[in-house]
């Protein structure tokens, strides 16, 4: 079982699992909790209850969080998409009526979304959602059969059926958008693809942003699988998604103008691949095998790849991964 962290002083910035990503768009990713109640089992991240290789949960403090925002905001000035995505489920992070609220009061903040497989969802979190102007939920819905969606989710407990009435709930009876995102888990889910198509268009998910957003099953190093899993190539799922585009009328490969993306001011760390630099080992990476380190200014986290470390300990690192304020690093 892994060891929930609160974080409350530390740069949310550098590294994957929480805080903030800038990507250099209008938009930012929000990642305030890992945890998540299910246990997909394509997962990417390896996440819920049954996880193998995480160490570490992470939850951040509310206010910390929105210092954070309030920085990363002023940057990129407006027309910003505040995303909530999280490498668990967001609805586990227990401020989060009061996060989105928050959110709302940026001026530059313009678009509100979660990204959730809604397996902690209800009508009362909806109905708040929508009073306090959320603007989309991102629902994953990865197959329709009640057996075969308990298989992909890893338990039993999954209900697709409620998930299915709260989707059509969201449609009925709010402003919020809906977007159904399955993940293709091919050949596990392939014939359910079609039939979340036609369940998206029954229920009138897209009315300001597309109605479904397919995503690919990928390979992970730190994901789960199974051996039943068969990874599609970018080029075959692709022709998949556009011979369903013919046979069922519908906009499925997506470009980020489909979701008013473009690139803007970002946060530009000045760390190279390769350069060595010096950081404090704080705690327990993320994942076992690593540590949470932040770097000597104070400004960065990053993970450092590494089982003899000692918190507190000031060590020199070289850089593996500085993508989109990432930084990785193993002891040299
Ligand atoms: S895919 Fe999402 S919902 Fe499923 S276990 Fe992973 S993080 Fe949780």
């Amino acid at each position: 079982m892994a060891k929930l962290i609160k974080i409350s002083d530390i740069p949310l910035i550098g590294t994957v699992c929480f805080g903030i990503i800038d990507r250099g768009t209008n938009v930012i990713q929000i990642r305030p909790t890992t945890l998540c109640p299910l246990n997909c089992i394509f997962c990417s991240t390896d996440a819920g209850p049954n996880s193998r290789k995480r160490q570490s949960e992470y939850l951040v403090e509310l206010d910390h969080l929105l210092e954070w925002i309030k920085y990363i905001v002023k940057i990129k000035e407006k027309n910003i998409e505040a995303h909530i995505d999280t490498v668990g489920d967001p609805l586990t992070y227990p401020y989060l009526i009061d996060l989105i609220q928050n959110l709302r009061e940026f001026k530059e903040i313009n678009v509100i979304s979660i990204q959730t497989h809604g397996y902690i969802l209800n009508e009362k979190i909806i109905n708040e959602f929508d009073s306090i102007g959320l603007s989309r939920i991102n629902l994953s819905i990865d197959a329709l059969d009640p057996i075969l969606a308990k298989k992909l989710a890893g338990t039993e407990n999954y209900n697709v059926e409620r998930i299915i009435e709260l989707a059509e709930y969201i449609t009925k009876n709010t402003k919020i958008d809906l977007l159904i995102a399955p993940v293709w888990v091919h050949p596990i889910n392939d014939n359910e693809i079609e039939k979340i198509i036609d369940f998206a268009k029954r229920i009138g998910a897209g009315k300001k942003w597309p109605p479904l957003g397919i995503q690919k099953c990928e390979f992970h190093k730190y994901g789960r699988r199974t051996k039943e899993i068969k990874y599609m190539t970018w080029y075959e799922f692709y022709k998949r998604l556009r011979e369903l585009e013919l046979k069922k009328n519908i906009k499925l490969i997506l470009k980020p103008s489909d979701f008013g993306i473009f690139h803007t001011k970002s946060i530009k760390s000045k760390f190279k691949v390769g350069e060595k630099i010096k950081v404090k080992i704080i705690g327990p990476g993320w994942f076992k095998g690593e540590k949470l380190a932040i770097t000597n200014d104070g400004n960065w986290s990053v993970t450092v790849i590494g089982n003899n470390l000692q918190e507190g300990e000031n060590i020199t690192v070289r850089l593996l991964r500085v993508k989109d304020n990432i930084f990785i690093a193993k002891p040299i």
